[in-house]
């Protein structure tokens, strides 16, 4: 129901993004469309000036679905206040609710925080559009991908978001259930996307969805991820290309034939693992056991001596003995991971394993998440050690104090680790420059410019 206070057309809209990189491009494409139909969008948690705030939650695991409802409940006070401030010119907050947290609980929620305007799930991006048409009272319904993507990133970098959904049924994962089956889009539309992103001043592309080794299965009837690459290395213009939610089982070789190929894809393979142990593999319903992984990460390395792999890990799940934990420790140890996250098992309603309960207390999980964090933290210095007096190409993001942040290949934005160059000159935000590492920290480095 339309709020009937609303006097002018063209609104002030701010998007607060909420959990993965795939909620970030939903995000630029709704931006997008409202900056095509004449208003102004903002990204900006802080500010509270807007008429019109829109979250897109995250309802993957407990922190994350708790993390969506505390800012939803600060959106709820920060449009009080905002109301309250217009009270004279009948201005009065328009808050809107989205994303994953939506598709899973609404019934739940709804009923819980009458004060939101609306809500709307992940595949309702029509209706919220036509929602803020309808209190624009304009007509305008322009369908959701067809404007261009408004970026939230710094414009030297962008996410590729290449299908939506995802067919693994892997035992402890909610997205199937919020997004739904998987579904490729058209690799010919990806790269006119990657050609306008960069024609736009991006550098690098960043592949994203569910499962991007997935890609192609359901529209081609086999995997293209391959194809995608190669053609994203060979006609988007980008300069540094980056893989990122690759699964294990099944996994298309020829992208990592076409990473070797292409100097501008990135050295670099994000692949969550979750746990080395066959039978907790099994329990998971990943489709691989222990001898699967431990062939491919070999091939990986065989291929690409150079590669930085990225993984994460799950540990507490139900069944993991300390016997398990152990050779997950070890498996750590040994495998050397370049960057690694790890989290406690979270029991989502739904999901196949939610049957099996969560035996293992709260404390436990931590202690192994502490203990497998704090192992990936002494390889992290001992890599980040060997680079010092090596050269490296970087990417500049963002000035910070009297220091640039930068990237090799080996990071991606957000999760990985800084260059820190210190500020003795400008450099241009968005630049690729040349450094020598001079200093090695757990998870930074620091540089000089060559
Ligand atoms: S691949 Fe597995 S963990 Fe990833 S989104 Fe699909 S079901 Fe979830």
């Amino acid at each position: 129901m339309p709020h009937p206070i609303m006097t002018h057309r063209r609104f002030t809209v701010n998007i607060i993004t909420l959990g993965c990189s795939k909620n970030t491009v939903d995000s630029e494409n709704l931006a997008g469309h409202l900056r095509a139909a004449g208003h102004t969008v903002h990204f900006d948690r802080l500010r509270n000036d807007t008429d019109i705030v829109i979250l897109n939650t995250c309802g993957f695991i407990g922190d994350a679905k708790q993390e969506s409802i505390n800012t939803l409940l600060g959106q709820l006070q920060a449009a009080v206040r905002f109301n309250q401030r217009h009270h004279a010119d009948g201005r009065r907050r328009v808050l809107i609710a989205t994303g994953c947290l939506v598709e899973r609980y609404r019934d739940q929620l709804q009923p819980e925080m009458p004060e939101v305007s609306a809500w709307f799930g992940v595949h309702q991006w029509d209706e919220l559009l036509a929602y803020i048409s309808h209190l624009a009272s304009t007509s305008d319904q322009p369908s959701p991908f067809a404007a261009a993507r408004a970026l939230s990133t710094p414009r030297h970098y962008a996410y590729l978001k290449i299908s939506e959904g995802c067919d693994r049924h892997c035992s402890y994962c909610a997205i199937p259930l919020i997004r739904g089956r998987h579904v490729s889009r058209p690799i010919e539309e990806l790269v006119d996307e990657a050609r306008r992103l960069v024609s736009e001043g991006v550098k690098e592309l960043i592949v994203i969805a569910q499962d991007t080794t997935y890609y192609g299965l359901d529209l081609y009837g086999r995997r293209r991820l391959g194809d995608l690459l190669n053609l994203l290395a060979t006609q988007s213009g980008a300069q540094w290309i980056r893989l990122h939610y690759t699964y294990p089982a099944s996994f298309p070789l020829d992208a990592i034939e076409a990473m070797r190929r292409h100097p501008n894809i990135c050295n670099y393979i994000d692949i969550p693992l979750q746990h080395i142990s066959t039978s907790i593999l099994h329990s998971m319903q990943r489709g691989i056991d222990r001898q699967g992984t431990l062939d491919l990460l070999q091939h990986f390395r065989q291929l690409l001596p150079d590669v930085a792999i990225r993984t994460t890990l799950i540990v507490g799940y139900p069944g993991e003995t300390e016997a398990d934990f152990q050779e997950l420790k070890q498996f750590v140890a040994q495998a050397r991971f370049d960057r690694m996250g790890c989290f406690a098992y979270s029991a989502e309603e739904g999901t196949p394993a939610e049957a099996l309960g969560d035996p293992i207390d709260e404390d436990e999980k931590q202690r192994r998440v502490d203990e497998l964090m704090a192992l990936q933290q002494s390889i992290s210095l001992q890599k980040n050690e060997a680079r010092v007096g090596k050269e490296y190409r970087v990417l500049v993001d963002r000035r910070e104090g009297d220091y640039y942040v930068a990237r090799t290949e080996y990071d991606s934005p957000d999760i990985d680790d800084e260059v820190l160059i210190p500020a003795d000159r400008r450099i241009p935000i968005g630049s690729f420059q040349q450094v020598v590492i001079t200093q090695a920290m757990e998870h930074d480095l620091m540089a000089r410019l060559v």
